[in-house]
């Protein structure tokens, strides 16, 4: 993958992503249905509880969205050496420096790597997240964590309550929006149409999120990231398709002798530099 033309400094920077936009009109999408569509059927004391609960979900899923989209991950050794360069006053650093990154042409951290999407060096990176358009690593990955906490409630939240509602609305054929009989059959019948489609939204939104909320508690847990588990998955599916071929090889060549099956099923083992390298280059983590 080539390098974006431009280096990007955090999520909210044009252009923005296909999946960042969908996210921002399906959330808007989903949230007017809740508000207008679903918390009126419900009691006065339930429509108290329940908003109060839904306004501080929705306030923190903004906050930490904003957050994240407009944090910058950069890996502040790159920002510091090229602010120097700039200035003329070379530094030390290439020295001091524990690892180089040929594309900023700069020294970088050990654990920094350089993302094709935001053509900059992250330090402690995790991966890029498409739905926020940014990287994560180490500078954002505590407010990225708690966002998707949060955007995992809110969407469960959602998900149950236009479920049951929407459920009570079709079976009784009324709502306390339009009303069969105040607005006609044809609004109650776009209405249930706006509700389900706002169901299907969050019952996938709720799905993914879930999924990805134990998948960092997973990765937490065995203190890796997502790209050193990434990685270590494609390590193993490397070896073990370097191994049928071997077991492929040894098959074939039943008539030949001992030393020389051994020889050749050495010859088909991809060597290690290679193997990195293949990782290296097909590597674009992004969640
Ligand atoms: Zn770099
Ligand atoms: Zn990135």
């Amino acid at each position: 993958m080539k390098p974006s033309a431009i280096q990007r400094k955090h999520g909210l920077q044009r252009p923005f992503y296909p999946l960042q936009i969908f996210s921002w009109f399906s959330c808007i999408y989903n949230n007017l249905i809740y508000i207008v569509f679903i918390i009126p059927e419900h009691s006065l004391p339930d429509i108290i509880t329940l908003s109060s609960i839904y306004a501080t979900l929705l306030f923190l899923l903004i906050l930490l969205g904003y957050k994240v989209s407009r944090s910058d991950p950069t890996d502040p050794v790159t920002i510091a050496y090229k602010k120097e360069k700039d200035q003329g006053i070379l530094q030390d650093y290439e020295e001091k420096s524990e690892r180089y990154c040929s594309i900023c042409n700069c020294p970088v951290y050990k654990t920094s790597k350089h993302c094709m999407r935001c053509n900059r060096c992250t330090i402690g990176f995790d991966h890029h997240c498409k739905w926020v358009n940014n990287c994560i690593g180490v500078k954002n990955y505590k407010e990225f964590f708690a966002f998707i906490v949060v955007v995992q409630f809110i969407h469960v939240l959602m998900t149950i309550d236009i479920a049951f509602i929407g459920t009570q609305m079709i079976l009784n054929e009324s709502s306390m929006i339009s009303g069969y009989k105040k607005a006609g059959k044809e609004f109650f019948y776009f209405q249930e149409a706006l509700i389900m489609i706002a169901l299907v939204l969050c019952t996938l939104a709720a799905t993914f999120i879930t999924k990805l909320v134990f998948f960092h508690v997973y990765i937490s847990i065995k203190g890796i990231t997502t790209y050193q588990y990434i990685l270590s998955t494609m390590k193993n599916v490397e070896e073990k398709n370097s191994g049928n071929l071997s077991e492929n090889r040894l098959v074939k060549d039943e008539g030949l002798d001992k030393d020389k099956k051994v020889s050749e099923v050495k010859d088909c083992n991809v060597p290690e530099n290679s193997l990195n390298q293949t990782m290296a280059l097909k590597i674009n983590v992004s969640v």
